[in-house]
Formats: structure tokens, C-alpha cells, sequence
């Protein structure tokens, strides 16, 4: 193990994995796979488990495939083929040429059934669904078998060739693997392996007619891969008896090197976050979200284009570590991770949100100070930029009290402030309506504190933001929230729907008025709008025309006060 592996936490996969390499395993020979079904868009979740994937290959300087489990022709589709493999990239995973599909097997997995149908250990039924289910029983009790179960091979081995040529409708007959009615294991009690799909499938298109079931298909791919350790969520763990079987009852068994071995770990729930992808997928279809990368939802594509960072993503992978415990992440983790990284690299900028006119008396009209500002504090390399100040600039109305209580550190009719980058000002007159509000302040700089310093030493405490009136650009601000109001949505109340808890303002659009600096700001390029949030150019959205930004996170944790 190298020096930076030797840092990071021992979970029990690690562990598991470092055993079977001092038991004899070469570690470039450690072998694992991302197997996404192409149905949706990979969301936070998925990038755990492929991080996962990924990552202990990586660090054993093995190897991990990406298979994409297709045997669902009902659902898949290209897109998401394609929509996947950019999100795997994005977090920087590589796997070369092994792309592979469940529907490059299938037919070797027809085989492996035939073979197990010769064995007599498989007989197709016509048993019904429901009797399907009736006859398998409840754990504790033994099942009954299937009046089908000793059809003869020969019988069997017909029905199901002709099943493949077409012959029977969907729900005619099943294959069914020979093993344990009385197993206290309800998925050994001869599971279907085969069923008739008359489907279109987004890559065979209509060369076959029946599929094999997941269980079937997924365990023998990783055989056919020379997979090591197939890493996989919980809810596969009453699947791994009857992975095995697979296994070790078709002729696989005799080509293989390692015996695929399956370890399960506890999926990410993530508080005020839905992760089931059928659910992400009813909000994109009902346009109750603008689709499966809008900036709220949790999937790799929405992060993304909010302005989540890649290595925020694996850092919070890597902390929250892997257990065989479910629990609840909070969303503030992932949001420390994701601040942690952008205030490294987000570039600085000013926006005024809520804006107070200020004229600056002793400023002449039509004069512009370009003045110098740091682009990113935390990292010199990005250099500077440019920012105008002219006779009229804008403030937020927050940063100015006539009345202030004490430790009101900002402008006052009392108290001189710095505009950040530009220079100390002063409060002469206050301009209100005939209601009695604030509509403008007239205020008078110091010329010698041009660039914010101090000509004399005295000090001024309070620093604020600002844009210049006649210069700034006006933009419009998506202020996301979490589209959950409810903490856990793993588990609801009963009777309750998602959808009861989808949050009312989890976004609020503002008109903003920013720096001229920002006219070319891209998607892609973080920004901290100084005091305000971190923000970023939406990818669909916004233009030099019509500049939209999202609000990728609050400058502070501000879950805490929610609950
Ligand atoms: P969903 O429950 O969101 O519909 P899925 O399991 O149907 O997801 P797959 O495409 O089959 O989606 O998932 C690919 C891999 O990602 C599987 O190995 C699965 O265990 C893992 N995975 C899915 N959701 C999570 C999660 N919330 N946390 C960790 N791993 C997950
Ligand atoms: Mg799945």
C-alpha cells in the first residue's frame, strides 16, 4: 500500500481486499465493477458506490470495469449510457476499454441456462405470478413445488428454444432455476432466470424476445469479467447465496482464476434528499423539476451544472467512509466538502442583491476609477481583475442603519466603512420618500484611501461590497434550497407521498445587479460573490445577454438553525 492509501480510513472493504492480498492475491489483480443500470441519471449515492469501485481498484493498482446492467429493455435507454459515462468522468474515473454491456452476454448467458436446464437444474413453469408467489411461501415455513418441477429436460429444453424463437406470449412460461423450495432463503426457493419480453432493447433491438433476470445476469457477468469483488448495497445481501449458485453450477466455474465474491456496504441516504431513482425520475417526467439536471436535484448531472465541484464529491466519498450500517448523512457534510474546495478554487466577485443607491458628492460625473481587486485570496495564480467605481454605486441595503445598535460595524450617518478594494466613505445625507424610506444616501470618499487603505492610520472596522450603478450588469440569481423540506426521506410517514414534502421555495429568483467583470462568466468557473454565497454561470441558462447564476451553497452552514 502506498504512503497516501496508508492515511486513508481502514473500512472493511479495504480490509477485506488487503486480506485476500496477503493470502496470495497479486493487488493488480484486484478486480472490481461500477454496474449502473442505464434507466436514469447516477445521483450522489451512485457516486459512492462507483468511488468505491473505482478507488480500491485504483489504490491496488487493479482495475474496475464499467457495466452497464442492461436487461431491462423496458427502461434503458442511450442517453443515460451516455449521461453516465460523462458523470464516471467527470469524478475522474477512468476504465480504458472496458466498457461493457449485461447485453453483450446474452448470448453466452442463453447458454449457461441451457446448460442448467441439461443438468436438471433448471424446468420451465407456467405457474402464474401470483402462484408463483403463493407457491414460494413466507420464511419459516417451506414452499411448495411447482407442479412443473420435474418436467422433463427434454421438455423444458424445447419449450425454452422456442421460447427465444418467439413462439409464446409474455407470461407463458418462465425458466426457473431447480434448487431449494424448503430454503430459508426465499430467493434460493427456484427463482425465475428467464422470462419473455417482447421489448425492443436499446442495443440487441429485437434480436431476442425472453431476458434473463438480474440475479442471473449480473453474478455471471462478473464471471465472465474475472471480476474479484463485486461491491454491492445491502439489499443484495439475501442475493449472495444464489450469486454463488450461478456460479458454481455452470461451466464458468471451471474458467475461472478468482471466485467472484460479493460484499455488500450501506447505500447513502442523504437528509433532505430523495435518492431512489424511480422517484427522480416520476419529478423530471411530471416537470415538477426542469429535468435530471436541474441544479436541485441530486444527481451527478444537477451538481454539476450547479457548480459542485468534482473533488468536493470524492472528498465527501472518501469521509464518510463505508459501513454495513444504513444511517443518515447530513447534507451539511457534503456542503462543508463542497465550501472546503470552493474557497480554494471559486474566483471572488462583487454582487449587491438588495440594492441602496449612494452618490458620491465629491466624485465628478463621468469619471471612472479602475480600480484593482484580488480574484481569489487563497490563491495568488489567479491573478486580478479590473473594478469600476463612478459617482453612483450600489450597496446593500442591510450594510447601511440610520439607527444602528451597537456593534453595528457597517455604514451609519456616525460610522466611515471601507468599499471593498475602493476606498473609505462617509455618510452625509440621508434621501427618503414621503413614506419616510430610505431611497438614496449621499455619501463623500476619501480620495487618499484609494485602494482601501488607510492614508493616515485610522481605522475603520466594518469592509463592505459594492458595484458601481452606471457599470454593473444586471443578472438574475437562482436561489436554490433543498427541494425537501422533510430531513430523512428514506423513510416517510405512512400513507405520506414524496411529493408532500417537495419544498415550496427551493428556488426563489433575484435580480442582481454584479460587476462588469463578470459579462464572459461560464459555466464551469466557480465564483464567490463576496459576503453572499458561492455561485456559478448555469451551463443552459445564462449568457452574456442574459446572465443567470445558481447559487451552488451558502458561505455558512445554515442547516443547523433549520431543524
Ligand atoms: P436507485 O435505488 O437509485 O434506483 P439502483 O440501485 O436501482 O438505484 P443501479 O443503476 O442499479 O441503481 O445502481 C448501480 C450501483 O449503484 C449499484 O451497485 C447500487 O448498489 C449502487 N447504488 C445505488 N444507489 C446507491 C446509494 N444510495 N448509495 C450507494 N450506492 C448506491
Ligand atoms: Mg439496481
Amino acid at each position: 500500500m502506498s504512503e497516501e492509501n496508508a492515511t486513508k480510513p481502514m473500512h472493511f472493504i479495504r480490509q477485506i481486499i488487503a486480506k485476500d492480498i496477503a493470502n496470495g492475491l497479486p493487488p493488480n489483480e484486484v478486480h472490481t465493477r461500477f454496474p449502473p443500470e442505464p434507466n436514469g441519471c447516477l445521483h450522489i449515492g451512485h457516486a459512492k458506490a462507483f468511488c468505491l469501485d473505482f478507488g480500491m481498484a485504483l489504490e491496488n493498482g487493479g482495475k474496475c470495469n464499467l457495466r452497464f446492467d442492461d436487461t431491462n429493455p423496458d427502461k434503458e435507454e442511450t442517453r443515460f449510457v451516455d449521461a453516465i459515462r460523462q458523470d464516471v468522468r467527470w469524478l475522474g474515473f477512468d476504465w480504458d476499454d472496458r466498457e461493457f454491456y449485461a447485453s453483450d452476454y446474452f448470448e453466452k448467458l442463453y447458454n449457461f441456462a441451457e446448460e442448467l436446464i441439461l443438468a436438471g437444474k433448471a424446468y420451465i413453469c407456467t405457474l402464474s405470478a401470483e402462484e408463483f408467489k403463493e407457491y414460494r411461501g413466507v420464511p419459516g415455513q417451506p414452499g411448495k413445488a411447482s407442479p412443473h418441477r420435474d418436467r422433463p429436460i427434454e421438455e423444458s429444453l424445447d419449450i425454452f428454444r422456442r421460447m427465444r424463437a418467439g413462439e409464446f406470449e409474455e407470461g407463458a412460461y418462465v425458466l426457473r432455476a431447480k434448487i431449494d423450495m424448503s430454503s430459508p432463503n426465499l430467493h434460493m426457493r427456484d427463482p425465475a432466470i428467464y422470462r419473455i419480453k417482447k421489448a425492443e432493447h436499446h442495443r440487441t433491438g429485437d434480436k431476442w424476445c425472453i431476458y434473463p433476470m438480474y440475479d442471473f445476469a449480473h453474478c455471471l457477468s462478473d464471471a465472465l469479467e474475472g471480476i474479484t469483488h463485486s461491491i454491492c448495497t445491502l439489499e443484495f445481501e439475501v442475493h449472495r447465496e444464489l450469486y454463488d449458485w450461478f456460479i458454481d453450477n455452470t461451466s464458468i466455474m471451471n474458467t475461472l482464476k478468482v471466485h467472484p465474491r460479493q460484499y455488500e456496504f450501506a447505500r447513502l441516504n442523504l437528509s433532505y434528499t430523495m435518492m431512489s431513482k424511480r422517484k427522480l425520475q416520476q419529478l423530471v417526467a411530471e416537470n415538477v423539476v426542469d429535468g435530471w439536471d436541474d441544479p436541485r436535484m441530486p444527481t451527478l448531472a444537477g451538481m454539476r451544472r450547479r457548480g459542485y465541484t468534482p473533488k468536493a464529491i470524492k472528498d465527501f466519498c472518501e469521509t464518510i467512509g463505508v459501513t454495513k450500517f444504513n444511517s443518515l448523512t447530513e447534507l451539511a457534510l457534503l456542503e462543508h466538502c463542497l465550501r472546503q474546495d470552493l474557497n480554494k478554487v471559486a474566483k471572488r466577485a462583487m454582487a449587491v442583491f438588495d440594492p441602496l443607491e449612494v452618490e458620491i458628492e465629491n466624485w465628478q460625473e463621468g469619471v471612472v476609477d479602475e480600480l484593482e481587486a484580488i480574484n481569489n485570496p487563497e490563491d495568488e495564480s489567479a491573478g486580478k481583475r479590473v473594478v469600476p467605481f463612478t459617482k453612483r454605486i450600489y450597496i446593500e441595503r442591510s450594510d447601511f442603519m440610520e439607527n444602528p445598535p451597537k456593534k453595528f460595524f457597517r455604514l451609519t450617518p456616525d460610522n466611515e466603512v471601507r468599499l471593498r478594494y475602493a476606498y473609505f466613505m462617509r455618510c452625509k445625507e440621508i434621501v427618503k420618500d414621503a413614506n419616510g424610506n430610505i431611497v438614496k444616501l449621499i455619501c463623500t470618499i476619501d480620495p487618499a484611501s484609494r485602494g482601501g487603505n488607510s492614508p493616515d492610520g485610522r481605522k475603520v472596522k466594518g469592509t463592505i461590497h459594492w458595484v458601481s450603478a452606471e457599470k454593473s450588469l444586471k443578472a438574475t440569481a437562482m436561489l436554490y434550497s433543498t427541494l425537501f423540506t422533510r430531513e430523512d426521506m428514506s423513510v416517510l410517514p405512512e400513507g405520506a407521498d414524496f411529493k408532500d414534502f417537495l419544498n415550496p421555495e427551493s428556488l426563489v429568483k433575484k435580480e442582481i445587479f454584479i460587476e462588469p467583470s463578470l459579462k464572459e462568466a461560464k459555466a464551469g468557473e466557480p465564483l464567490q460573490f463576496e459576503r453572499i454565497a458561492y455561485f456559478m454561470a448555469d451551463s443552459k441558462l445564462s449568457s452574456p445577454d442574459n446572465l443567470v447564476f445558481n447559487r451552488t451553497v451558502e458561505l455558512k452552514d445554515s442547516y443547523g438553525s433549520k431543524k
